[in-house]
């Protein structure tokens, strides 16, 4: 029930600024479009209500996690606030009266606030408009730049709602409203500017970097102060390399070492611009910031009975919870699956656990040789019936998708399935 309380605030939220709107109504001034400029108000509350739950999730508050179910399920709470404000957006244009006379300050606002918030969510909602694409370079990074001005825009909209010809006369409404933009401006100035003198950027050293196979780098972090940041097994940091300018980005990785090594270590497969240059670029020696740690993927808190699946590189998370296991007080399927062989990796380091572990029984699978795991084999591996497990998923997201939509179907409630998502945007 925890993990559902963040996303029942937002919309208790967004029903009471509907319901004070209704409550404590503007005072009917007679203007011929009164019904209009009401209507368009409280969609533009409602926008800003949405935006200000989205800056913040950007600030990444970790305290918010368990609310959520962990920072990737707050980047999906994310997502939804940021589409629903993006489409008011559009629909509180359409609704509000608009008079071409007497531009003002409000006027100029709402323009500079409406182009911009567009412009922004384009880019992510499509790559393929040639000029935005342009400016952000037509990567994650360049879009993650040009999302940084979300927040002025919102600021913009706000003090356009303030400064517009004739507002109407809802004091409490607005106040309400209020709250809400302090909460956005605040989120959104402490993720911009003052927040890197609250949040902990720990530096450290690469001690190594290996290859384990074509296509994945493990990096081992040396504190450079302190011992390493307290965290859990299945817990995920952001890391940087600032010597290198194609290094010096922030992206997050789930540890794969255990929280009791005093090293941190990351395995990272090779997907774009930036694992890439971790590939080739990253050396020993090379200084590295980390912050973290984030997450609440943890098959500690499931039941007594539970499967595990990888896909691919989602391995990550199960390598650290095998690496800080002693006594494994749980029956554990472990489901590693691979394309190939050479794709695998800690094979030797995973079957070893399961000798120590008797309770720990791994099941290999190459796709390409084998064909692809299916949730039925999982399921007759249990016995028939697995509605008593905890499901534990990491890996791309329509196999993730697809197994939490079997696993569903075959009655393993929604709580009992725990899935990490290597996807923020
Ligand atoms: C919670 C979490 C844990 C992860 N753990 C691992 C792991 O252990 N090993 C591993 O190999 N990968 C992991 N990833 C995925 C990894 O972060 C991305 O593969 C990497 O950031 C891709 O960057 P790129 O520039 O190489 O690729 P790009 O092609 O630029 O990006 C590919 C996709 O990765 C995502 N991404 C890119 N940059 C960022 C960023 N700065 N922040 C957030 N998401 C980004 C976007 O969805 C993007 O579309 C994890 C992701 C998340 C969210």
């Amino acid at each position: 029930m925890k993990r559902h309380i963040g996303n029942l605030f937002i919309i208790v939220c967004v029903l009471l600024t509907v319901a004070v709107w209704f409550v404590f109504p503007p005072v009917n001034d007679g203007r011929e479009d009164f019904t209009r400029a009401y209507a368009g108000e409280i969609i533009g509350s409602i926008n800003i209500v949405l935006m200000a739950f989205s800056l913040f999730i950007s600030a990444r508050p970790k305290w918010a996690e368990p609310f959520f179910g962990g920072l990737d399920k707050m980047y999906v709470t994310h997502r939804h606030t940021s589409t629903a404000a993006l489409l008011l957006i559009f629909v509180h244009v359409l609704t509000v009266p608009i008079s071409l006379t007497g531009w003002v300050l409000g006027n100029y606002l709402a323009v500079f606030a409406f182009t911009g918030i567009v412009a922004t969510a384009m880019v992510s909602l499509s790559p393929r408009i040639p000029f935005l694409n342009r400016i952000t370079g037509g990567t994650y990074e360049g879009w993650k730049r040009l999302k940084k001005l979300i927040g002025v825009f919102f600021i913009a909209g706000f003090i356009h709602s303030l400064t517009i010809p004739h507002p109407l006369d809802a004091f409490i409404a607005i106040n309400w409203v209020q709250v809400f933009f302090i909460i956005g401006a605040v989120s959104y100035l402490y993720t911009e500017v003052f927040g890197r003198f609250f949040k902990k950027y720990l530096p450290y050293t690469v001690e190594a970097v290996k290859h384990p196979n074509l296509s994945t780098t493990e990096v081992t972090l040396r504190p450079k102060k302190d011992s390493i940041p307290r965290h859990r097994a299945g817990q995920f940091l952001f890391v940087r390399f600032p010597g290198k300018r194609t290094l010096d980005e922030s992206h997050p990785f789930t540890f794969s070492s255990a929280p009791h090594e005093d090293v941190l270590r990351v395995t990272v497969k090779s997907s774009g611009d930036f694992t890439r240059a971790l590939f080739t670029d990253l050396k020993s020696g090379m200084q590295a910031v980390v912050e973290g740690a984030y997450g609440m993927f943890d098959y500690r808190t499931g039941g007594k009975k539970q499967v595990w699946i990888a896909g691919g590189i989602g391995l990550t998370p199960f390598l650290s919870f095998i690496r800080d296991m002693d006594d494994l007080d749980k029956d554990v399927d472990f489901y590693y699956t691979a394309r190939h062989r050479e794709e695998a990796l800690f094979l030797d380091e995973i079957q070893a656990a399961a000798k120590k572990n008797p309770r720990l029984k791994i099941h290999i699978r190459f796709s390409a040789v084998d064909g692809s795991l299916t949730v039925d084999e999982i399921i007759k591996n249990t016995g028939g019936n697995i509605t008593g497990y905890h499901v534990y998923t990491c890996g791309p997201l329509p196999m993730i998708q697809a197994f939490e939509r079997k696993f569903l179907e075959a009655g393993v409630p929604a709580k009992n399935i725990h899935f990490e998502e290597f996807n923020f945007r």
